[in-house]
């Protein structure tokens, strides 16, 4: 993941770094990739089927050979999550210790980048909090990275990529997303590494665009990814096959495990259609490596 982001940093682009969820999600991010000739992040939290994830990677790294892609661990939680992840592959690991003081996120991420390093994996940590959507009215100002401290962070851990938390939030925010581009221009000057911003969705696309000239190399998207997905599941079930009539009562038809199959494969395609989307806006399209 490292060499793809630091081409990032020289081509002042983004690149999409897309949760996943089941093989199908896998496979979308591939085509996705794979017809905008854009690199691509998939990403897995230690909370989905990372190992099963990591062996479908595989096959659609072989269905897919053109593609340039790399296996993160979003949101390690614990060293142990490292762990699982190195041993299923991944070419990159998140530790999150953000919610922790400054030593102790330190002492945490130094010791995973020891391990991640020593078989040639990257290593992303968060420096200040990015929250939830939820509580964004009330916690937007009060995770901020601090850039004094930055780049220390940095020289201390030996990070290959910082999150860091400048206005963003995981999930549907709750207000106006409001971005401190004034902050991330200047940790941007103070820190040599990629900057990865998490919670992409629903930020805007103008931000997004504005984020990266200033110093953003990879943008997490998960809550619009999965949105999409489940409403190309549902119109796909609303259109073709209604699981119940007006009264609420089961409709039975003969072919519903061929159905199922479709609808699931509509969520994926409208999965891969919005990552595709955003690919374009973070100027990632066309600039997969030779
Ligand atoms: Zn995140």
């Amino acid at each position: 993941m490292r060499e793809l982001l630091v081409r990032a940093k020289d081509g002042k682009y983004a690149v999409a770094a897309a949760n996943v969820f089941t093989g199908r999600t896998v496979e979308a991010c591939f085509a996705a990739a794979s017809e905008m000739q854009a690199p691509v992040i998939i990403a897995c939290t230690p909370y989905v089927q990372m190992e099963e994830l990591a062996m479908a990677v595989r096959l659609y790294e072989k269905k897919y050979p053109e593609v340039t892609a790399a296996l993160h661990l979003d949101h390690g939680k614990e060293y142990e999550d490292v762990q699982r992840a190195l041993r299923c592959g991944f070419t990159s690991v998140m530790l999150d210790k953000s919610t922790l003081p400054y030593e102790e996120n330190v002492k945490a991420v130094r010791e995973a980048v020891r391990a991640a390093h020593a078989v040639g994996v990257t290593v992303e940590a968060e420096l200040g909090h990015v929250g939830k959507g939820a509580e964004y009215e009330e916690t937007r100002d009060s995770g901020l990275t601090r850039k004094e401290e930055a780049a220390g962070f940095v020289k201390e851990t030996g990070v290959d990529c910082l999150a860091v938390a400048v206005g963003t939030s995981h999930g549907v925010y709750r207000g106006k997303p409001l971005l401190n581009f004034e902050l991330l221009s200047e940790l941007s000057r103070e820190v040599s590494v990629p900057l990865v911003l998490h919670g992409g969705s629903n930020t805007g696309e103008e931000k997004l665009k504005k984020a990266i000239t200033l110093g953003i190399q990879k943008i997490n998207l998960s809550t619009d990814l999965s949105t999409e997905y489940l409403i190309g599941v549902r119109k796909f079930e609303e259109e073709n096959d209604p699981l119940f009539d007006n009264d609420g009562k089961l409709i039975y038809t003969g072919n519903r495990t061929v159905y199922a199959n479709q609808a699931l494969a509509a969520g994926a395609e409208a999965y891969k259609h919005i990552l595709k989307t955003y690919m374009k806006t973070f100027g990632s399209e066309g600039k997969a490596l030779e």
